[in-house]
């Protein structure tokens, strides 16, 4: 049904329809079809009505808070793509590689020792831990914590969704760099890499205020590499 669903799209998506995509394509990722006729119904088993899915739509129902900080922040859209999917642990992590069966162990490729899950990646590996120490933050509890992560003083706060996002793709970058790339990538090139990438994105803040704040993050940053 992914594979399916992809061939009718033109290749060249805007950013909404991105968005919307990998909503539809995190929806589907545990449906498996069959020849049964189909069923409809609400969420809870509820069966179908219009009226019903329009009061449920309408709703003040549950609220993702890490959407506001993702969607808004200024990060490329496939790496707001990449947070998204992160905080709902929907990438191929080798947790759930191995859930599908599709590796034969679910161990991290960076410390062998551990399930390597979203939480694992961005968080509690070792090596993200060294990363997150050379940057001289405290690492968050959870993934759905870390926009309430303790930012350094006199640097905004709201620049750091950026700047997280920065960091987790890039803590994602490594294991990406060991498997597919065969590069070992030490934590300090991994900081290095944090930098660059967001040196880049600097340039996406459009208004003055922002810029300059967001300069002064890269100004932190690039002095972490040099300790
Ligand atoms: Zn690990």
């Amino acid at each position: 049904m992914h594979n399916s669903l992809l061939a009718t799209l033109r290749n060249r998506l805007t950013n909404v329809a991105s968005v919307e995509l990998v909503s539809v394509l995190s929806l589907l990722q545990n449906v498996a079809t069959n020849n049964a006729p189909d069923d409809r119904f609400l969420t809870h088993g509820s069966s179908f009505s219009s009226r019903k899915a329009y009061s449920l739509l309408s709703s003040d129902h549950e609220i993702d808070l890490n959407a506001g900080y993702i969607w808004s922040s200024k990060a490329p859209i496939k790496v707001r793509i990449f947070g998204w999917l992160l905080c709902h642990d929907r990438l191929s992590t080798m947790a759930n590689l191995h859930h599908k069966t599709i590796t034969s162990h679910p161990n991290c490729p960076r410390c062998t020792t551990s399930h390597e899950d979203a939480l694992h990646v961005s968080i509690l590996c070792p090596y993200a831990l060294q990363v997150w120490a050379l940057l001289g933050l405290q690492p968050p509890h959870s993934i759905h914590r870390i926009w309430d992560t303790t930012t350094p003083v006199g640097l905004d706060i709201n620049i750091w969704p950026t700047v997280g996002l920065a960091i987790l793709w890039k803590l994602w970058d490594f294991k990406n760099a060991l498997v597919f790339r065969n590069e070992l990538h030490t934590p300090q090139i991994t900081l290095r890499n944090i930098v660059s990438d967001f040196t880049l994105w600097v340039l996406r803040f459009k208004d003055s205020v922002s810029w300059e704040a967001a300069m002064s993050w890269r100004l932190y940053l690039a002095s972490r590499c040099n300790l």
